[in-house]
Parts: C-alpha cells; structure tokens; sequence
C-alpha cells in the first residue's frame, strides 16, 4: 500500500520550503535529481543533488526552452512498475524509475499581471516541461506523488518520516490538485492570448471561447443589461437540460440579456408543474403565473392577474403550445416579448408569427423536450459573480409536497385552499425577497417583490389583489418576523397562510392567524431569492 520514495526529481520556479524538503528527502535517504536552476539552489545549502544534465547526458538548450523533456525523466516517471514489459525497457535503456516529482511552473499569471509586461515575455513564461513532469508523475499516480504547490511539502514530508512513504490515497488527492493546477494554468495562458489577440473572429474579441474550462461561448450579445454594458452568453457543455443552453431559439430577433434571465426564470418557476401552466416575468420576477386544465386557459389566467404587467412580458409554458394558446397570446391588446415551450403546433406557430402588430418580433424558443418535476434536476452550482471572486452554492431545489407541511393553527386548511397554498409556494420561489404571493383558487393575483420589509411586500401584493385578496391565500418565503403581517393580511380578506415558520415571534403570528380564523401551513424550509 505504501510506496516509498527512492528518487525524487526538482524543479522549481518557486524555491520557498524547496531547502526544507530536500533536507527531509535526503535524511529518508532518497536520492535527488535536480534541474540546473533549483539544483543550484540545492548545492548552495550544502545538499547532494544530481543535476539532470549530468544524468541524462543531454545539456539544457535553447535557454532552457529545453531542460527535462527527456526519456530517461519521463520514462522513469510514467513507467508502470508492474508491468514487466516497463522495468525492462527502464534496465535496458539506464533509467532510473522516479517516485516524487516536485515542480511549480514558471510564474505565467505574476508575469501577465504586470503592467509593463511584453508579448515576449509572457511567451517565454509559458512552461513546457513543467506541465509534462507534472501530468506524467499525476498520470502514474499508482507509483508517483507529485507536489505541485509549496503548501503540499510539509504533509508530503510527514508522510515519509511517519509511515516511510505515500498512501494510494495520498497520491490520487495529489494528482488530483495536479491536474486542477495545469488546467488553471492553460486558462490563464488562454485568458491572455484572448486579451492581446483576440479570439480570432473579430467582433467578439472581448469574450474569449472558453470563459472556464467549463463553460463554452454560445453568442455575444448585443448587450448587457443595459447599452454601455458588454455581455455575452455562454453555455456548460454536456448539460441534459431542459434549459437555455438546450433550447432552441426558432423566431425572432436576437434574445437578449434581460431577455434570457427572464426566460431562465420562467423555466425555473414552470418546471414546478405536472399541471398545464403558465407565467409571465417582467424585470425577473413573475407577474402572472396560473395553473389550468387547459394551457390556454392557465395563460389566460396567467395574463388577467395583472394585464398592465404582463404587457411586454417573457412568457413561459411547460406543454407544448396549440392553436387555442396562440389565440390567447396574440389576443388584441397584448404584446409579448419572447416566449419559451416544448414546442409549437404548427397553426399556433402560424399565427404567433404572423400577428402584425407585433412586426414579427416576439421571440420564440423551443425546448425540444418537456418540462415539469420529473424533468433532471439542473447540474452543477448556483454561480454568483461578487468583485474578487465568486458565490457557489446548491440550487434551490423545490421540496416536493410543500402543502402537505406542518398545520400549526387551530383551522386546518380546506382542500381548496391546500391546492391554492401549494401552487403559491411554488410561485414564491422565483420571487426576488422578500416575496409575498397572493393566490386565489390557482391564479397569481398579487405579488410583493424585493421589499427591504416583509410588511411592504404584504402591503403591495394586497393592493395588486384589490378585490381579488377576499378569500385569497398566502405565502411568504421566508418567516414573519411580527404578526403584523398576518394581520394585515386578514384585514384584506386572505383565508390561509403558508410560509417556512421559524421565528422567534411565531407564536405571535400564529396567534393572529388564530385570531383571524385563518390557516397555517409551515413548510420549515425557506426560499430566499436574493
Ligand atoms: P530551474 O530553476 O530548476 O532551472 O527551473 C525550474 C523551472 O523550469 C520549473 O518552473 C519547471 O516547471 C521548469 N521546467 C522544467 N523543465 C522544463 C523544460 O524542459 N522546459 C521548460 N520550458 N521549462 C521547464
């Protein structure tokens, strides 16, 4: 299991803690190959080393263009020592087998990052055998460990002198930070050829093709969210979708930046539906959302929970689109920006195309495949750009029967009012916080979006009700930190309440709400859209 380390090869741009470990390598006896510059550095603090020259016989050159790319390295580096075949090609040609490699790579980001910095420079900063050495040892991690990084020396150090060697695992972690590091590496040096020569096709020099190794250019756009801002839009290969990258855009102007948030919105708030449903964004948050028996009539309903809104809308459906939809969308009056669905029946496509007020401008997207709970949960992290680096995190997934959460008040919700309670939560969700959603039977009429108080946005969802919040329900997506929102909720009519609970004042709340006559639901977990 363990493997000890017999030969280890040096060769570092960085020399901080190389004397350290060279000491505690050469007190394990192991014997040390260097190249020219860090066995210098070796010599000088009194250590033996073997220069690599002097053991593969082959000069550095081309002003060390070429230091280690050399069989008698790489060989006794990615020999296989099980392998009868590889020990025999090592005796035959004179190699010694290698067990640790120890390399850092010439400075490429410290280079770029200076601001006098030439073209040339940068070049001659981009390491060949470094990366090599690294790879071959990382490849072979069966029998090599390979450090690439001086905060990896001391624990490298007190595995020899603890247990005389390297565990499997030990080596595999190892390669692992190998690997993660190269490809950092190739970024940087892909990031700056992208900088100072552009990428190759012209108007999209800003943008290189690959922004992450993850994550490919799918088009530039003509701007961000507003004109004096660049954007482009990339996509993760390999993702299963249904989402944006998968989705086809099949008519219309270019989609937009706000265009394509909206539309990430809207697949995230219908995705939740087994149900025919509908919902209109406007500036990321819906302001129309319904679910139906029919599509239709869950767009229509969509669209009458709040028409001065939803006009110049994003849409979104989870079935595919027929004739009766199309009717409803291109009904006089209303103005659609772009819409997003499975798919589009060919008379409904006929006549969202054709509607001439809208000068053939909405844009249509396909998503090729259905949408709903059963479709994969999105891959990957939640990703969130902050100045100097970034947010990661889960999706915020949906639990999977909200209503069916704790009843915390003396009245226990109607049938009715669970099925409108858990359609409400659901909405919550793609709601910027703090979010209040008033729901009547299964129609968004009411929504509170992005309050510093929760009492505001109960306030505002009431008012966009009007009348509609007399025996409407709802829900909040995170809990109420004073019973004046129930209250204030009661006094507009609202039957039922659902939200996470948690408070320290719940019981404040749920004695409002018992004074109200109205039922709670806590679902115990919370859904901040920030
Ligand atoms: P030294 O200071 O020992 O002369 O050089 C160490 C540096 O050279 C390390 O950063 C290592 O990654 C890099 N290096 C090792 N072998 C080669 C090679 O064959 N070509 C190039 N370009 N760099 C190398």
């Amino acid at each position: 299991e363990i493997v000890p380390v017999r030969r280890a090869l040096l060769s570092v741009s960085d020399k901080t803690g190389l004397i350290e470990l060279a000491r505690v390598l050469a007190g394990q006896g192991v014997h040390l190959l260097a190249s020219g510059g860090t066995r210098t550095a070796l010599t000088e603090a009194g250590l033996e080393v073997t220069e690599v020259s002097a053991y593969t016989g082959q000069p550095e050159i081309l002003g060390g263009r070429v230091k280690t790319l050399h069989p008698k390295l790489h060989g006794g580096i990615l020999a296989r020592r099980e392998l009868a075949e590889d020990l025999a090609a090592l005796e035959a040609q004179g190699i010694e087998p290698i067990d640790l490699v120890v390399v850092n790579l010439y400075p490429f980001e410290a280079t770029v990052a200076r601001a006098e910095v030439t073209f040339e420079e940068a070049v001659e900063n981009i390491d060949i055998g470094g990366p090599s050495l690294i790879r071959g040892a990382a490849k072979n991690h069966a029998h090599v460990a390979v450090l690439t990084d001086a905060a990896q020396y001391e624990r490298l150090a007190k595995s020899l002198q603890e247990q005389g060697g390297t565990t499997l695992d030990e080596r595999k972690a190892l390669a692992l930070a190998a690997f993660a590091k190269c490809a950092r590496y190739d970024q940087a040096i892909a990031d700056y050829l992208g900088q100072v020569v552009g990428s190759g096709d012209g108007e999209t020099e800003a943008f290189p093709p690959t922004l992450h190794p993850r994550f490919e250019r799918r088009a530039v756009l003509r701007y961000g969210e507003n004109p004096h801002q660049r954007a482009a839009f990339y996509v993760e290969p390999g993702t299963v979708g249904p989402n944006l990258a998968t989705a086809q855009s099949i008519h219309g102007k270019e989609l937009s930046y706000n265009n394509l948030l909206d539309l990430d919105s809207a697949l995230r708030l219908i995705r939740h539906f087994a149900e025919p449903a509908a919902t209109i964004l406007k500036h990321n948050n819906p302001c129309g959302a319904a679910i139906a028996d029919t599509l239709a009539e869950a767009f229509e309903l969509a669209y009458e929970g709040d028409p001065v809104s939803a006009f110049g809308g994003i849409v979104g459906l989870n079935r595919r689109v027929d004739r009766a939809t199309a009717e409803r969308l291109c009904a006089p009056g209303r103005f659609i920006e772009a819409i997003v669905a499975p798919g589009y029946d060919p008379d409904a496509l006929a006549l969202l195309t054709t509607k001439p007020t809208w000068k053939n401008s909405v844009r249509l997207l396909d998503l090729g495949g259905p949408i709903g709970p059963d479709a994969p949960a999105p891959a990957g992290f939640d990703l969130r750009r902050v100045e100097g680096g970034m947010l990661v995190q889960d999706w915020d997934t949906m639990e999977a029967d909200p209503a069916s959460g704790t009843v915390a008040t003396k009245r226990v919700p109607t049938a009715a009012e669970r099925v409108s309670l858990g359609f409400a939560w659901r909405v919550c969700q793609s709601v910027r916080s703090n979010a209040i959603v008033l729901v009547r039977d299964r129609q968004l009429v009411g929504v509170g979006a992005g309050q510093m108080s929760r009492l505001d946005s109960v306030r505002i969802a009431v008012s966009k009700a009007g009348e509609r919040a007399e025996g409407a329900v709802l829900a909040s997506d995170a809990f109420f930190p004073f019973r004046d929102g129930p209250d204030t909720a009661a006094s507009a009519g609202v039957t039922a309440l659902i939200q996470p609970g948690g408070s320290k004042r719940d019981n404040e709340t749920l004695a409002a709400c018992d004074e109200h006559g109205m039922a709670m639901i806590l679902t115990g977990r919370r859904h901040f859209r920030h």
